[in-house]
């Protein structure tokens, strides 16, 4: 395929903005070469700016799982603008989207709006410190919960207890009330805790793990969590900015049978504009200002057209529960497909799946967390990247994501990806 209008583009870009894009991992550092740029899309087709089609499985990370421009969510944006796109004052919308989100997801009273998954993590964790006045929290190497300082944390040569900021500009001051576990390693949790008593404010966790590949959460990891927090009065956060709205109605909540004391909401909320929310029972929503002390804002937050986009989105995934089987169905074929023609050609290769979330990892020992993710055959990765591509397959520039499944992509695409994965098998 020609990409030479998206490279002009990306020369041109690059003058202006820091790389070219305005977040990292658009840039295909991870695979090499420059970014296509996406001209429109329209249900599981991306078309680029050389007029390539491309089917996409990446889907702007996550949020468009029923679609790109899914009509009624462009609708109801549409209708919406025309009588103004921000007031900085409350609107009914906002109010009709908490009681759908309140119902849809178990064990929550209240939900407050932000504009990213960032900010709601963030703010989930200041609201956790200011309810247990606690200040240290605890989270999984390889987990990703935005970009705000206290998470950009990696472990440190050796086992050390403290966090050592992976960024400069994060301050070790921030870094050492970050303490690091490996995911699905219940025993470095309790080792923890034990070390700092009466400290941690909260574990914050993706209950799926979706940024280091799909890593699912072994037999009774999230309940030895919930147990640990229980006996040490700590907080437990469900970072669910992408299996909110994705795995089930309600969330990993539901899907694990496993409640969570604050939730974080991204991506599918927002039915693809700028939306975050985090969401708690009463006891802990009403520490958050202004009826009490912890204080959070947002001159955008609840943002008329942002609302009318997660409303629309959120009650067709309510209407429509079968969806998620749906969904998930769709997401085995694939899985049995791929793995089959990989097989067939002798790749070794490990697929995680679980609802709509997949990833292929070019190594045939187990994925259970970061280290282990670490193990891929980078190399293997980017030929198998650039080579889906080719025949226009759109997977994510890292080897470190998950694919995203949407409700748009028929079996005549999903044949069509196995058909190119066995094309491009040959040359890896
Ligand atoms: C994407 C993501 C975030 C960050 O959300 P942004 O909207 O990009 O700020 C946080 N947590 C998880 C699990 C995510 O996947």
């Amino acid at each position: 395929m020609i990409y030479q209008r998206s490279s002009a583009l990306f020369s041109e870009a690059e003058k202006v903005i820091p790389g070219g894009v305005n977040s990292p991992v658009r840039a295909f550092k991870g695979v090499g070469g420059t970014p296509i740029f996406v001209k429109e899309a329209k249900g599981a087709y991306l078309y680029d700016e050389d007029g390539n089609r491309l089917i996409d499985y990446i889907n702007s990370w996550g949020p468009m799982i029923l679609g790109h421009a899914f009509e009624p969510v462009v609708n109801a944006v549409v209708s919406k603008a025309k009588k103004g796109t921000s007031f900085g004052m409350p609107t009914e919308i906002e109010t009709k989207i908490a009681e759908l989100a309140v119902s849809m997801v178990p064990n929550i009273d209240k939900i407050r709006f932000v504009n990213s998954g960032t900010e709601a993590c963030m703010s989930a964790v200041r609201l956790a410190r200011g309810f247990t006045g606690k200040d240290k929290i605890i989270k999984f190497k390889g987990c990703y919960h935005g970009h705000s300082d206290s998470f950009l944390i990696q472990a440190g040569s050796g086992a050390s207890t403290f966090g050592v900021p992976n960024s400069p500009g994060v301050t070790q001051g921030t870094a050492k009330d970050t303490l690091l576990a490996s995911y699905n390693n219940i025993e470095d949790v309790k080792q923890l805790v034990t070390s700092n008593q009466n400290e941690i404010a909260c574990i914050i966790i993706e209950p799926v793990a979706g940024n280091m590949g799909c890593i699912p959460p072994q037999d009774n990891f999230l309940q030895a969590l919930r147990t640990i927090c229980n006996e040490n009065g700590i907080l437990l956060i469900f970072d669910e900015v992408m299996t909110g709205f994705r795995l089930a109605r309600g969330g990993a909540q539901e899907l694990f049978n496993i409640n969570a004391d604050i939730v974080c909401f991204g991506k599918v909320i927002g039915g693809g504009l700028p939306v975050g929310a985090f969401a708690a029972r009463n006891e802990i929503m009403n520490h958050l200002a202004p009826l009490g002390p912890v204080y959070q804002a947002g001159t955008l937050s609840g943002n008329p057209l942002a609302m009318a986009a997660g409303l629309a989105m959120l009650t067709e995934l309510n209407n429509n529960t079968e969806i998620f089987n749906r969904l998930a169905e769709k997401t085995a074929y694939l899985h049995k497909g791929i793995s089959k023609v990989l097989r067939e050609n002798n790749i070794d290769h490990t697929i995680n799946r679980l609802g709509s979330m997949i990833s292929v990892h070019f190594d045939e020992g187990k994925v259970i967390d970061f280290d282990s993710a670490a193990k891929g055959n980078n190399d293997r990765f980017k030929k198998f990247f650039h080579g889906m591509l080719d025949e226009g397959v759109y997977i994510a520039p890292s080897a470190f994501e998950t694919w995203f499944i949407t409700d748009a992509l028929s079996y005549e695409d999903l044949d069509f990806t196995i058909e190119a994965v066995s094309k491009v098998a040959k040359i890896l």
